[in-house]
């Protein structure tokens, strides 16, 4: 199989996803997108209303600030790949429980190994605590790591993360923003 035909196939098993109880409340399962060779891969959290609406990831208000902190760095969302720890909307927008991300565990793996990213960026606390217990980094709080470069070997060779604070905490927050377009600036050196 190709790449692409593998990750069609990919995205067919985790739209008929029925492995947690998030199955039940879902719109639409969010896969994810972007480029299959990506220049970042960013994880996010978990879709929101928007998201399991349109079925796309980061559609909605903190989506609009990822847009913005891309276009910071001169990047399309064509260029990066985008997807989330868990794939189905937790009803009123609650974090996922650890029993929903483990179920949800095997498909960004999945993702990860196929698409092997160079450069990953976690998207809030949930993302980070994930590549911690992935790749077996000491998780510290993000008001401590983000925006630092963390050198990882996965299953599929070497990368670097970089934690980042979620972007919806810049909705309401312009300070946040600022210090997200920071670590960009430092996520866009290690290009
Ligand atoms: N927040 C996330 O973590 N992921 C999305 O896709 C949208 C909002």
């Amino acid at each position: 199989m190709t790449l692409e035909e593998e990750i069609l196939w990919l995205e067919m098993k985790i739209r008929k996803c029925r492995r947690c109880r998030l199955s039940n409340f879902r719109t639409n399962v969010v896969v994810g997108e972007g480029s299959l060779r990506p220049k970042i891969f960013f994880i996010g959290e978990a879709p929101g209303r928007s998201e399991d609406r349109e079925g796309r990831p980061f559609v909605g208000a903190a989506g609009n600030v990822l847009a913005r902190l891309l276009e910071f760095i001169d990047l399309s969302r064509e260029a990066v790949y985008i997807t989330n720890v868990v794939k189905c909307r937790p009803p009123g927008n609650r974090e996922p429980t650890k029993e929903e991300i483990e179920a949800c565990r095997p498909y960004l793996e999945r993702q990860l190994f196929l698409l092997r990213p160079k450069l990953i960026a976690t998207l809030g606390r949930i993302a980070w605590k994930w590549v911690c217990d992935e790749f077996g980094l000491e998780y510290y709080s993000l008001s401590k790591v983000h925006g630092k470069t963390f050198d990882v070997v996965t299953w599929y060779g070497r990368a670097k993360i970089v934690p980042l604070y979620h972007p919806a905490v810049a909705v309401y927050n312009p300070n946040r923003e600022q210090t997200l377009r920071e670590d960009m600036a430092k996520l866009k050196q290690l290009l």
